[in-house]
C-alpha cells in the first residue's frame, strides 16, 4: 500500500494541564482517537482521502466535547449556527456551508453541496432547504442543548461579549471548566490516501454569543481549509478573523508551490510568522503528498492526533 496518513484537530487555544482533570483529558483523547481511527479505517480499505476526512469530522461533530455539530456553542439569539467546508485536492472541488441550524452533520452537507449543488458555497435557509431536499438528517434544538455551552452563553450575554468557545477571562462563578481556557473548539481533518490524493475538511459551531451573522474562517476555502494534490491539505483553528486576513490555509500551499518550501517551513511561516505578526492565535494541521504531517500552533495547546499506519497513534493536547 502506498503511503497514507491522517491527522485531526479538535481546536487550539489556552489549554493548560492545570485546568484539566485526568478524566477530562481522557475523554478528549478518546474522542480524538475514535475519530482518527474512523478515518483511518476508510484509508486502510483503500477508500478516498475525501471519505476519510469526512468520516473523521462527522465523528467529532457527534461528540459534544467539541464545538461542532452536537457540541456547537450558542449564538446571541440562543441558536446554533454551524459552518463547515470540505475540499478534494485531486481536482480542487470544494463544498462549503455557513450559518445553518439543526443540521446533525454540517460536514455531510458541505460534501453534498460539493457533489450535487453545482455551487461551492451555500448558506442559511437556502442551505437548509438544499439539505432537506437531499435527505440530510435534522435534529431538534434539544439535541444540541448542552448545559456547559448554555452557561458559557449566559455568561457572554451578561458581559455583552463574543467568546471563542472558552474565554480566558471568564470569571469563576460558572464552573472552573469555563474560567481558564481560551479555546477554539473547531474540528478538522486532513488525509492522504493510497492513490496519492489529499483532502481536508473543517467544521465549527462558531463563537459563543456571536451576532450580525458573523462567519469565521472555517467554511472559507483558502482561509480555514485547503487541499491540492500538488502541495498539501490544511485545516485551521483559531481566531477566524486572522486566518481570513492571512488566507492561512491557501498560503501554506502557495509557499510550497511557489517558493518550494517544505511543509514544515510553510506551516511555520504561517503559524509563527504571518499569523503571529498580526496577533492571530491558533494552529493548523497539514499533510503533504509524501505523507509528511505537521501539527503546528502558536497557542498554549491544540487538541490533535495523527497516524500513518493505524497502529502508532500520536495524541497530544499541550506543547511538548
Ligand atoms: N476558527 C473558528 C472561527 O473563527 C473558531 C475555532 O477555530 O474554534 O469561527
Amino acid at each position: 500500500m502506498n503511503k497514507t496518513g491522517i491527522a485531526v484537530h479538535g481546536g487550539a487555544g489556552t489549554i493548560r494541564k492545570s485546568s484539566m482533570t485526568p478524566e477530562k483529558e481522557i475523554s478528549y483523547k478518546d474522542g480524538l482517537r475514535e475519530a482518527l481511527l474512523k478515518g483511518w479505517e476508510v484509508l486502510n480499505k483503500h477508500g478516498s482521502a475525501l471519505d476519510a476526512v469526512e468520516k473523521t469530522v462527522q465523528t467529532l461533530e457527534d461528540n459534544p466535547l467539541f464545538n461542532a455539530g452536537k457540541g456547537s456553542v450558542f449564538t446571541n439569539e440562543g441558536r446554533h449556527s454551524m459552518d463547515a467546508s470540505i475540499m478534494d485536492g485531486k481536482n480542487l472541488d470544494a463544498g462549503c456551508v455557513s450559518s445553518v441550524s439543526n443540521i446533525k452533520n454540517p460536514v455531510l452537507l458541505a460534501r453534498k453541496i460539493m457533489d450535487h449543488s453545482g455551487f461551492v458555497f451555500l448558506s442559511g435557509k437556502g442551505a437548509e432547504e438544499f439539505a432537506r431536499i437531499h435527505g440530510l438528517e435534522f435534529e431538534n434544538d434539544e439535541y444540541f442543548f448542552n448545559e456547559f455551552r448554555y452557561q458559557q452563553y449566559q455568561k457572554a450575554l451578561k458581559e455583552n461579549k463574543y467568546q471563542l468557545d472558552h474565554s480566558e477571562d471568564s470569571p469563576a462563578d460558572i464552573s472552573p471548566d469555563l474560567t481558564d481556557e481560551k479555546k477554539f473548539g473547531t474540528v478538522g481533518a486532513v488525509a492522504l490516501d493510497s492513490y496519492g490524493n489529499l483532502a481536508a475538511c473543517t467544521s465549527t459551531g462558531g463563537m459563543t454569543n456571536t451576532k450580525y451573522g458573523r462567519i469565521g474562517d472555517t467554511p472559507l476555502i483558502g482561509a480555514g481549509t485547503y487541499a491540492n494534490n500538488n502541495t498539501c491539505a490544511v485545516s485551521c483553528t483559531g481566531d477566524g478573523e486572522f486566518f481570513i486576513r492571512t488566507v492561512a490555509a491557501f498560503n501554506v500551499s502557495s509557499l510550497m508551490e511557489l517558493k518550494d518550501l517544505s511543509i514544515y517551513d510553510a506551516c511555520n511561516e504561517i503559524v509563527h510568522g504571518k499569523l503571529k505578526n498580526i496577533g492571530g492565535e491558533g494552529g493548523l494541521i497539514a499533510i503533504d503528498k509524501k505523507g509528511n504531517i505537521v501539527l503546528s500552533f502558536n497557542s498554549e495547546g491544540m487538541y490533535r492526533a495523527y497516524t500513518k499506519n493505524g497502529k502508532d497513534i500520536e495524541i497530544k493536547i499541550y506543547k511538548d
